[in-house]
């Protein structure tokens, strides 16, 4: 399930990503995170799970969540850990962050990014740390991961520069490789920014799914053929009915062959909230791990059949 961050933490989190952001002179995209880090005097290393030294991190990490000391109480956190597939942390005490030397390159910047934010939220502290039953509730874990992935794109996109700089371009996979390379962020992450943070006011959706003809792209543990609907402010209230499901049908009925790269461009007709017909512009596109759609509305009433352009 994807949490919604409140406004009042929203707003803390940008003061602090915003406070970090001043102390480096507000530097121009990219950001080094390496700068971050030394103006936070945080540390960063990779481990592997076989590594003796995490065990000893890791007992040293969840001391405080144990209450007493438990003999092989690293191991059997080694073991959980395995089973959540957690890849990074935080460790405040030795102001470190680790992260799994197996995670794909290109998640690391994200993952960096989204351990810093923990380290800059003053209550991620008090409840990653956990003494209570609170911080053992799943909803509540669940909302400092979406708090942390909220600041790590507002500290990667450099805050409000992403929103007015993605929209002097089209809304396009070609202006979120220009933008992606700009930022030194993953198609992924910008894909994302582009559909919630470009402009909120415009109907926009994105889909992050298998491809319907080559399904071992995007293949994930979950029963849906998609992974994540990623949805504007404005979509969600305008095509409130459209759900995931149908934007899937669409993109199944869209796509051609090809495996990666411009998979499709082509029309299909939606209806909005009040019954309105709308033509859409889909475009998908492969990264070879995992198909992502950007959709919106192009005009209304008009043709309702789905229309193929040639790529
Ligand atoms: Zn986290």
């Amino acid at each position: 399930m994807q949490e919604s961050v409140g406004e009042h933490e929203k707003r803390d989190i940008n003061a602090q990503v915003g406070r970090v952001l001043r102390d480096l002179g507000n530097p121009q995209p990219p950001l080094s995170l390496s700068d971050v880090r030394s103006l936070l005097s945080l540390d960063l290393q990779y481990y592997r799970s076989s590594d003796p030294g995490l065990v000893r991190e890791l007992e040293h990490r969840f001391m405080f969540l144990a209450r007493k000391i438990i003999p092989d109480f690293g191991k059997q956190i080694l073991g959980a850990l395995a089973k959540s597939k957690l890849c990074a942390f935080w460790v405040p005490e030795s102001a470190r962050i680790l992260i799994d030397a197996d995670v794909p390159k290109p998640k690391h910047r994200w993952i960096e990014a989204h351990e810093i934010t923990h380290s800059l939220v003053a209550w991620h502290k008090h409840y990653l740390l956990g003494d209570n039953a609170t911080t053992l509730d799943p909803a509540c874990h669940a909302m400092l991961e979406a708090e942390a992935n909220y600041g790590a794109g507002r500290l990667l996109f450099l805050q409000e520069r992403f929103a007015s700089e993605s929209h002097d371009l089209d809304l396009s996979f070609e202006s979120i490789k220009i933008l992606a390379q700009r930022y030194n962020n993953s198609i992924v992450s910008t894909f994302w920014r582009a559909i919630e943070e470009r402009d909120p006011g415009r109907p926009v959706f994105g889909v992050i799914s298998i491809h319907p003809c080559h399904p071992t792209i995007g293949a994930h543990d979950g029963p849906q053929p998609w992974r994540y609907f990623i949805r504007s402010q404005a979509f969600r209230t305008q095509f409130a009915n459209l759900s995931a499901d149908l934007a899937y049908a669409a993109i199944h009925h869209c796509v051609t062959n090809r495996k990666t790269g411009p998979v499709a461009l082509a029309t299909f007709p939606f209806e909005d909230a009040n019954g309105n017909a709308w033509e859409f512009q889909i475009e998908c596109f492969s990264n070879g791990h995992a198909l992502l759609t950007l959709a919106f509305p192009l005009r209304r009433n008009s043709v309702g059949l789905p229309v193929n352009v040639a790529l």
